[in-house]
């Protein structure tokens, strides 16, 4: 088993460098963002822009987006959010680019066909051809149809959990959020408050965010504990997909990068819990913390946490029978990615009622 460290190989890829191996034409302009024709669906003017020094890729029209590992990975055909295919992008990506991704071992299973120069600088030009035309993909994951000369629309490209284009009134002062002693920073920080008119009318409404920070969906919990019958305690938007999502994400992201630029040492830790009550509880003593939620995990929830950096994750979900069911499947998916724990709560204790000493011996932004 080889040790590939995602984090280490992303950052030592270089993406001019990785642009010119594909045969993209990449002239330097003085700045960070350049642009060419996305690889990824049937492109005929440049979309997908690339930032060379965050590494990261984005293409505006087929939505196609992650790291440049993830552009290497598509490029050899590999799917980024599968863990396997990740790592052998990474291996390949190692050898082809020369870098040292973590381990000097190799597996016997799974190594590369080592590649000649020769056989690159063929690829290479194929690439260069194609892209110059920018109306074959080569990429054999691409849904493209190389025969036909028609343009060709991809129908499946509409985004998961798409931007809302409204906002709630919420109204803050309510005696759910008070009872709860939720600090009004907190309260204001999530923008947390009652709903009066609409699906969500007396609920308090948690914003859900996506990792860029766009509000995709609220969340409402049932302002009381009395429990109409035929009302669920909480509710999900009608096709919200939670397991593209991880609440809070968006400003553990901002957070850390804000820490990045002071130039502190960041942990590479992150706390993963089931939901909104117990991210305000971490979110306040400075934990890194996301929820997923509800007592499961899923990939694109890990992929997500390993794009934003982090290389180590300690799982606390509630401790009840759903919670530990929960944990027991959802660790070895974030193992698949990253160094994971699992921390076991007493019988009935979730975690925003976690005692203070516990909470000490949580990661933090900064080590
Ligand atoms: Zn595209």
């Amino acid at each position: 088993m080889t040790w590939i460290n995602f984090q280490t190989v992303r950052e030592s890829l270089d993406v001019s460098e990785v642009l010119t191996h594909y045969g993209f034409d990449v002239k330097p302009n003085g700045q960070d963002q350049v642009k060419i024709c996305c690889p990824f669906h049937d492109d005929h003017k440049p979309s997908c822009g690339l930032n060379l020094t965050k590494g990261v890729f984005n293409c505006f029209s087929c939505q196609t987006k992650g790291n440049i590992l993830d552009f290497v990975a598509r490029m050899e055909g590999f799917d980024p959010d599968q863990p396997r295919d990740l790592r052998k992008a990474a291996v390949l990506a190692c050898e082809v680019f020369e870098i040292d991704g973590g381990s000097k071992e190799t597996p016997a299973d799974d190594q590369p066909k080592a590649k000649t120069k020769g056989e690159q600088a063929v690829k290479a030009a194929k690439r260069a051809d194609t892209a110059g035309i920018g109306n074959v993909s080569p990429t054999p994951s691409a849904k493209v149809d190389a025969t036909s000369t028609a343009p060709i629309l991809e129908p499946d490209v509409e985004a998961v959990n798409p931007p809302l284009t409204f906002e709630l009134k919420l109204e803050p002062e309510h005696p759910f959020l008070s009872d709860r002693k939720i600090a009004k920073e907190l309260v204001q920080e999530f923008g947390l408050g009652c709903a009066k008119r609409g699906s969500m009318a007396g609920r308090v409404c948690f914003p859900i965010h996506d990792e860029e920070g766009a509000l995709i969906a609220y969340a409402g919990r049932w302002a009381s504990d009395d429990q109409a019958d035929d009302k669920p305690r909480y509710l999900l938007p009608k096709g919200f997909e939670k397991s593209r999502v991880l609440y809070n994400l968006n400003r553990v992201i901002a957070k850390r990068e804000q820490l990045i630029k002071k130039g502190e040492v960041v942990d590479d830790a992150i706390v993963i819990v089931e939901g909104y009550w117990s991210v305000l509880r971490l979110h306040a003593v400075s934990v890194p913390v996301v929820a997923s939620f509800g007592a499961s995990l899923s990939l694109q929830q890990v992929s997500l946490i390993v794009q934003a950096g982090f290389r180590k994750a300690v799982l606390i979900f509630d401790g009840d029978e759903g919670g530990r069911k929960g944990s027991e499947q959802a660790l070895p998916v974030l193992a698949s990615r990253l160094f994971a724990k699992m921390v076991s709560l007493e019988d009935g204790v979730k975690p925003d009622e976690m005692s203070d000493e516990f909470v000490a011996g949580l990661p933090r932004y900064v080590r």
